[in-house]
Protein backbone atom coordinates (compact mmCIF):
# COMPACT_ATOMS: atom_id res chain seq x y z
CA UNK A 1 0.00 0.00 0.00
CA UNK A 2 2.26 2.58 -0.84
CA UNK A 3 1.60 6.73 -1.22
CA UNK A 4 -0.18 6.28 2.13
CA UNK A 5 -1.13 9.15 4.68
CA UNK A 6 -0.93 8.24 8.38
CA UNK A 7 -3.52 10.86 11.04
CA UNK A 8 -1.88 10.60 14.41
CA UNK A 9 -5.64 11.92 15.15
CA UNK A 10 -4.44 12.80 18.96
CA UNK A 11 -2.06 15.52 17.20
CA UNK A 12 -4.56 17.56 14.93
CA UNK A 13 -5.45 20.71 16.11
CA UNK A 14 -8.28 21.53 13.48
CA UNK A 15 -5.96 24.21 11.93
CA UNK A 16 -6.86 23.57 8.16
CA UNK A 17 -3.36 24.57 6.95
CA UNK A 18 -3.63 21.09 4.87
CA UNK A 19 -6.32 22.15 3.67
CA UNK A 20 -5.12 25.36 2.74
CA UNK A 21 -1.98 24.60 1.84
CA UNK A 22 -3.00 22.42 -1.22
CA UNK A 23 -5.45 25.15 -2.62
CA UNK A 24 -2.16 27.29 -2.84
CA UNK A 25 -0.13 25.01 -4.22
CA UNK A 26 -2.72 24.16 -7.02
CA UNK A 27 -4.44 27.61 -7.09
CA UNK A 28 -7.81 25.84 -6.86
CA UNK A 29 -11.04 27.92 -6.69
CA UNK A 30 -12.35 29.63 -3.38
CA UNK A 31 -15.22 26.72 -3.25
CA UNK A 32 -12.70 24.17 -4.15
CA UNK A 33 -10.76 21.71 -2.13
CA UNK A 34 -9.26 18.16 -2.29
CA UNK A 35 -9.14 17.29 1.54
CA UNK A 36 -11.44 19.30 4.31
CA UNK A 37 -11.25 18.97 8.23
CA UNK A 38 -14.20 17.37 9.94
CA UNK A 39 -15.11 18.58 13.56
CA UNK A 40 -16.17 15.20 15.98
CA UNK A 41 -18.67 15.33 18.16
CA UNK A 42 -19.85 18.96 18.39
CA UNK A 43 -21.97 18.54 15.17
CA UNK A 44 -21.30 21.46 13.64
CA UNK A 45 -17.38 23.54 12.71
CA UNK A 46 -15.55 23.52 15.55
CA UNK A 47 -17.77 23.37 18.51
CA UNK A 48 -16.94 21.00 21.55
CA UNK A 49 -18.04 17.22 22.24
CA UNK A 50 -19.66 16.14 25.52
CA UNK A 51 -21.67 17.47 27.84
CA UNK A 52 -20.57 20.09 30.48
CA UNK A 53 -18.27 20.00 32.47
CA UNK A 54 -16.78 17.29 30.61
CA UNK A 55 -16.66 18.62 26.66
CA UNK A 56 -13.49 17.69 24.55
CA UNK A 57 -12.41 18.99 20.88
CA UNK A 58 -11.69 16.42 18.01
CA UNK A 59 -10.73 16.75 14.44
CA UNK A 60 -10.35 14.57 11.45
CA UNK A 61 -8.97 15.56 8.68
CA UNK A 62 -10.57 13.72 5.63
CA UNK A 63 -9.24 13.62 2.09
CA UNK A 64 -11.65 13.23 -1.05
CA UNK A 65 -11.44 11.12 -3.98
CA UNK A 66 -10.91 14.45 -6.05
CA UNK A 67 -7.01 14.29 -4.21
CA UNK A 68 -4.58 13.70 -6.67
CA UNK A 69 -1.93 11.92 -4.52
CA UNK A 70 0.55 14.16 -5.29
CA UNK A 71 4.22 13.62 -4.29
CA UNK A 72 4.44 17.92 -3.72
CA UNK A 73 7.47 19.33 -1.78
CA UNK A 74 10.75 18.23 -3.28
CA UNK A 75 13.94 17.42 -1.22
CA UNK A 76 11.26 16.30 1.93
CA UNK A 77 10.86 12.59 0.26
CA UNK A 78 8.29 14.48 -1.66
CA UNK A 79 6.13 14.76 0.94
CA UNK A 80 2.40 16.01 -0.03
CA UNK A 81 2.16 19.83 0.48
CA UNK A 82 -0.82 18.88 2.86
CA UNK A 83 1.36 16.58 4.96
CA UNK A 84 4.78 18.39 4.87
CA UNK A 85 2.62 21.55 6.07
CA UNK A 86 0.89 20.42 9.33
CA UNK A 87 1.95 22.60 12.05
CA UNK A 88 1.20 19.78 14.53
CA UNK A 89 3.16 17.09 13.37
CA UNK A 90 -0.01 15.54 12.81
CA UNK A 91 0.65 14.00 9.13
CA UNK A 92 3.12 11.01 8.17
CA UNK A 93 3.94 9.84 4.85
CA UNK A 94 5.65 6.99 3.29
CA UNK A 95 4.48 3.18 2.26
CA UNK A 96 3.74 1.01 5.35
CA UNK A 97 4.64 -2.15 3.91
CA UNK A 98 8.75 -0.80 3.37
CA UNK A 99 9.64 -1.49 7.10
CA UNK A 100 12.35 1.30 6.75
CA UNK A 101 9.81 4.11 5.57
CA UNK A 102 8.98 7.16 7.91
CA UNK A 103 5.36 5.87 8.13
CA UNK A 104 6.04 2.30 9.17
CA UNK A 105 8.46 3.64 11.58
CA UNK A 106 5.94 5.62 13.08
CA UNK A 107 2.75 3.48 12.89
CA UNK A 108 4.96 0.91 15.07
CA UNK A 109 5.69 3.58 17.54
CA UNK A 110 1.77 4.48 17.87
CA UNK A 111 0.84 0.94 17.95
CA UNK A 112 3.99 0.34 21.08
CA UNK A 113 1.93 3.30 23.20
CA UNK A 114 -1.53 1.07 22.27
CA UNK A 115 -3.38 3.46 19.62
CA UNK A 116 -6.01 2.26 17.58
CA UNK A 117 -5.16 1.85 13.77
CA UNK A 118 -7.91 2.10 11.07
CA UNK A 119 -9.50 2.97 7.68
CA UNK A 120 -13.06 4.75 7.26
CA UNK A 121 -14.74 3.27 4.30
CA UNK A 122 -15.07 4.48 0.56
CA UNK A 123 -18.95 5.46 0.81
CA UNK A 124 -17.74 8.94 2.19
CA UNK A 125 -16.45 9.76 -0.67
CA UNK A 126 -12.71 9.15 0.54
CA UNK A 127 -9.50 8.58 -1.47
CA UNK A 128 -7.57 5.31 -0.67
CA UNK A 129 -4.58 4.96 1.14
CA UNK A 130 -5.26 7.03 4.49
CA UNK A 131 -4.91 5.40 7.94
CA UNK A 132 -5.94 7.09 11.23
CA UNK A 133 -4.36 6.17 14.88
CA UNK A 134 -5.60 7.56 18.01
CA UNK A 135 -5.40 6.81 22.19
CA UNK A 136 -7.91 7.66 24.63
CA UNK A 137 -10.05 10.05 22.64
S1 LIG B 1 -3.90 17.49 10.10
FE1 LIG B 1 -2.42 19.08 10.69
S2 LIG B 1 -2.73 20.74 9.24
FE2 LIG B 1 -4.55 19.41 9.09
S3 LIG B 1 -6.01 20.31 10.52
FE3 LIG B 1 -4.90 18.75 11.65
S4 LIG B 1 -3.20 19.87 12.65
FE4 LIG B 1 -4.00 21.20 11.03
S1 LIG C 1 -2.06 14.75 -1.36
FE1 LIG C 1 -1.61 16.54 -2.69
S2 LIG C 1 -3.49 16.77 -3.90
FE2 LIG C 1 -4.03 15.49 -2.16
S3 LIG C 1 -4.79 16.91 -0.61
FE3 LIG C 1 -2.60 16.60 -0.21
S4 LIG C 1 -1.60 18.31 -1.31
FE4 LIG C 1 -3.67 18.12 -2.12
Amino acid sequence: MADTILVNVNRCTGCWTCVMSCKTAYELDLDTNRNFVRTIGGGELDTPGGKWPNLYMKWMPIWKQSCIQCHGVDGTDNEPYCVYNCPAGALTYGDPDDPESKLAKRLEELRDMEYRVYQIPEWEDTRKGVMYAENGI
